[in-house]
């Protein structure tokens, strides 16, 4: 039998990017621990995809396509899942990430980014786990008792060359963070909690191209990661379920407004 202390069972947990690689993986996990997931993304159809590879695992799977950019997308998806559910327990931000346009390349300089390409992913990053905190968090408020996990990046506390935009509205989403859980927590009470996980180098979609050759090789940043990464590896993107089930459950009932690196040792190391 599950662990009381760490039950997420029968909790309604919304993800929103729940269609992309860390947001799946987290859905899996919980609804194997038997929570009800809503996955929230841009497109129907990698919704429908996504819903009909996580049933394989449990039917307690719902998925709606919103933009986390939208606020009226947002409510009226909110009043659908109240309507099913009647409560949201739990809201994880992982719609978010790098973009290309927004990568400043090897042979340019801060000079040539494009104001327009740092503006879309500060607004994807900052405004994209906002919105959704007001428009849900309202309904956890409303329970009196629930949580908000925020998705940040090793970017968000050390300079990490050549993704600008993604590193200054993941730093904003480590204050939005501690910012929230304190008004929460003041206004709120003691248990709706707001935390952030900050996960170390994983590969994912957004950042494929930076990391691995099309020969398959490591290119030279992915192997200046490893050098600076105790553990040698890359992470896996099972390794964040643990931190993420723990923060949603009661067993970090005194844990509030803190950004946990999940990093293989990254943040931790001089590199010396
Ligand atoms: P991903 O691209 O696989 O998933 C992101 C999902 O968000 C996609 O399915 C996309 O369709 C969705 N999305 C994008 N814009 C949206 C919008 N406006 N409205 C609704 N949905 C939208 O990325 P991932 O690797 O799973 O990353 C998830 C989160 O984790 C991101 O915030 C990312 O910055 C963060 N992160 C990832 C890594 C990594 O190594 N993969 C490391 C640190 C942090």
């Amino acid at each position: 039998m599950a662990n009381r202390l760490f039950s997420v069972e029968e909790k309604v947990i919304l993800i929103t990017g729940g269609a992309g690689v860390l947001g799946s993986s987290m859905a899996k996990h919980l609804l194997s621990e038997g929570a009800k997931i809503v996955i929230l993304d841009l497109q129907q159809e990698r919704i429908d995809e996504a819903v009909t590879d996580l049933k394989k695992t449990s039917s307690q799977v719902a998925g709606y396509a919103c933009n986390v950019l939208d606020k009226n997308s947002l409510e009226e998806v909110r009043e659908k899942i109240l309507n099913k559910y009647h409560r949201i327990d739990a809201l994880i931000n992982a719609a978010g990430g790098n973009m290309e346009g927004a990568t400043i390349s090897e042979t340019q300089t801060i000079f040539d980014l494009k104001i327009e390409d740092f503006r879309k992913v500060s607004e994807l990053n900052l405004d994209g786990t906002v919105l959704p905190s007001i428009v849900f968090g309202e309904a956890i408020t409303n329970n009196g008792k629930g949580n908000i996990i925020n998705i940040s990046s090793m970017t968000a506390t050390r300079a990490i060359t050549r993704v600008v935009g993604y590193s200054a509205s993941k730093a904003a989403v480590d204050i939005f963070t501690k910012w929230l859980a304190t008004e929460f927590a003041l206004k709120f009470g003691d248990e709706v909690r707001v935390n952030a996980i900050a996960p170390g180098f994983f590969i994912g979609n957004q950042n494929r191209a930076l990391l691995i050759r099309e020969n398959g090789d490591y290119t030279s940043r992915a192997e200046t990661i490893i050098r600076n990464t105790p553990m040698k590896r890359f992470g896996n993107a099972d390794e964040l379920n643990g931190t993420i089930q723990w923060l949603l459950s009661d067993a970090s009932s005194f844990v509030t407004g803190t950004v946990i690196p999940i990093d293989g040792g990254f943040s931790a190391f001089s590199g010396v």
